[in-house]
């Protein structure tokens, strides 16, 4: 594996794999098992004569939150091991100096799928996600890219930014990686105290009853109550938001869904200050 860590550095160690697949997962480090099933799709999909890149880089220009980019987890050694372990080709791990110009004035922005959820909460967040995800498909030109269904609006997003953006780039999600217990695996889990992280799994299993609820027959409002209930008795927490979106456009659904429509169940709930978000595929 090759650790790089400037742009010049990162189309050097890319010249051998020019005209083969090559298959990029951007994170931003703190790396765990559900970044590690990302490695492994990428290594799956690049085979043995392609290349898989990771970019490990907390990228402050996603941050709402100067609170949370300051204890963002960080344990680069770690991530070097884990990558070297599944295989990873190229690690980029650049400077935020040498990611973005000081004075640089071009944003990437998405504008319906965007407005809603996470989009609504916290502002500018996804135009941060974009622009550094643009960044990197213009310096790595990779075939493929693998993101997790963990962050579900930002995937979609993001599919919508490769297509109505013409990348050349197909896009891969990985389903939600998650412990024994239920909690989705995250980097901010780090930040728990062992009581919150005892608490956490509760939040995919409001999710599941919730989910059991609607197909049962539960409108939308019964369901987002009976969801919010659950949560609201976990100790030490708040709710962000508990909303019933449509899968692909994310617009709240209000009446319900159409027969045969994909719709989500989706959750962001603060354990303190750990800011933690979920979600589950509702029918019926
Ligand atoms: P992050 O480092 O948190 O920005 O995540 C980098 C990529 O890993 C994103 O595409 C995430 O959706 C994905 N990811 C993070 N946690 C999980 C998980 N538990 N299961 C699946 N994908 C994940």
């Amino acid at each position: 594996m090759r650790r790089v860590i400037t742009k010049r550095e990162l189309r050097a160690a890319l010249v051998s794999s020019k005209g083969k697949r090559r298959v990029l997962v951007p994170t931003m480090g703190a790396l765990h098992a559900g970044h590690a099933e990302l490695l492994r799709r990428a290594r799956d999909l690049a085979g043995e004569d392609g290349c898989v890149v990771v970019s490990a880089f907390l990228n402050p220009v996603q941050f709402d939150n100067a609170e949370d980019l300051k204890t963002y987890p960080q344990h680069w050694e770690d991530d070097i091991q884990l990558c070297e372990d599944c295989g990873v080709d190229v690690l980029f791990t650049p400077t935020p100096q040498e990611m973005y110009c000081a004075d640089r004035s071009m944003v990437v922005e998405e504008t319906k799928l965007s407005r809603g959820l996470c989009g609504a909460k916290r502002p500018g967040h996804f135009a941060g996600v974009c622009l550094v995800v643009s960044k990197l498909f213009n310096m790595v030109q990779p075939t493929d890219a693998v993101f997790g269904k963990k962050d579900i609006q930002q995937l979609a997003i993001l599919r919508r930014m490769v297509r109505d953006l013409d990348y050349p780039i197909t896009l891969h999600g990985v389903p939600v990686v998650r412990e024994a217990n239920g909690l989705a695996i995250s980097s901010r889990n780090e930040k728990l105290s062992p009581e919150q992280r005892s608490q956490a799994p509760k939040l995919y299993a409001a999710l599941k009853q919730g989910a059991a609820a609607y197909a049962a027959g539960k409108s939308v409002q019964e369901t987002i109550a009976c969801v919010s209930q659950l949560i609201e008795a976990i100790p030490g927490t708040r709710i962000d938001y508990v909303e019933m979106v449509g899968a692909e456009n994310f617009e709240p659904l209000g009446a319900g869904l159409h027969e045969g429509q994909a719709a989500l169940l989706a959750v962001a709930v603060w354990f303190g200050e750990v800011r933690l978000i979920d979600h589950i595929e509702v029918s019926r």
